[in-house]
């Protein structure tokens, strides 16, 4: 079983669309960052979490041949506004994706993209939309995973932690709320928010996630939605061994 992060950059992404990269060093291949998005694939089961701006690049760039359900975090645009990308593996598979998310996440997405979900102006729907429970399973054939699904604070609205195999993917947060601490226990990968340098009132900052993983003791921290103020390079240099910045196609076995 094999996790990708597909994005790893802020909602702006590096550089951003006006050529900025902050304290970016361009030279770094690993500061270009695309928005947060990543992919689970166990045998011929494939799941995208969210569907960034970048999601056609994503997929290309990571020859993934095919997607069976869509995990979502919450309704922003960097998580949501490549949705219509996806009609392509409908028409390959006739057979609608499977979208998943929490109430109010899936009514937003519904509302922003009526037309995935019940088609129109001569259109056909690509899309089933399906309520997440707290624990669930996706599978395909013989391949199956069990996920665990909470909220976590996302500024002024709730974002969704998913936990699979020992791995939690939290990539929009600035509170997990003490009560969902035990679920968290015993990580192999905790893949955390980490926006800037300076605190931010809808996302951890380097010390907050740095405080986070240093609770939580997962055996490998790895940090996203990183913001042109974080270069790569410092991060690797600077951080304890046990945290790491994520890369536009990072692979990780899970
Ligand atoms: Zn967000």
């Amino acid at each position: 079983m094999e996790l990708i992060i597909l994005g790893s950059g802020s909602s702006v992404g590096s550089p951003w669309i006006t050529n900025y990269w902050g304290n970016c060093d361009k030279k770094n291949k690993y500061n270009i960052r695309t928005r947060c998005s990543a992919f689970i694939k166990k045998g011929n089961l494939s799941i995208l979490i969210d569907t960034s701006p970048d999601i056609k690049k994503q997929i290309l760039d990571n020859q993934i041949k095919n997607v069976d359900y869509v995990l979502y975090t919450h309704e922003h645009a960097d998580q949501t506004s490549g949705i219509f990308e996806l009609r392509p593996f409908f028409w390959k598979n006739k057979k609608k994706i499977q979208i998943f998310a929490g109430k109010k996440t899936l009514n937003k997405i519904k509302q922003k993209h009526d037309y995935c979900f019940n088609g129109g102006q001569g259109y056909i729907p690509i899309a089933q939309a399906n309520l997440i429970k707290k624990n669930f399973i996706l599978k395909k054939n013989s391949n199956k995973i069990k996920f665990t699904s909470f909220d976590v604070k996302h500024g002024q609205i709730s974002s969704t932690a998913y936990i699979f195999n020992k791995t939690a993917y939290i990539s929009d947060c600035n509170e997990i709320y003490t009560k969902d601490y035990k679920k968290l226990k015993g990580l192999k990968y905790l893949i955390i928010d980490c926006l800037k340098f300076n605190s931010h009132p809808s996302h951890f900052n380097l010390e907050t996630s740095i405080m986070v993983s240093e609770n939580l003791k997962p055996k490998k921290t790895i940090l996203t939605n990183l913001h042109t103020d974080l270069d790569y390079g410092f991060l690797k240099k600077n951080l304890p061994r046990n945290i790491i910045p994520a890369f536009d196609g990072m692979k990780l076995r899970i």
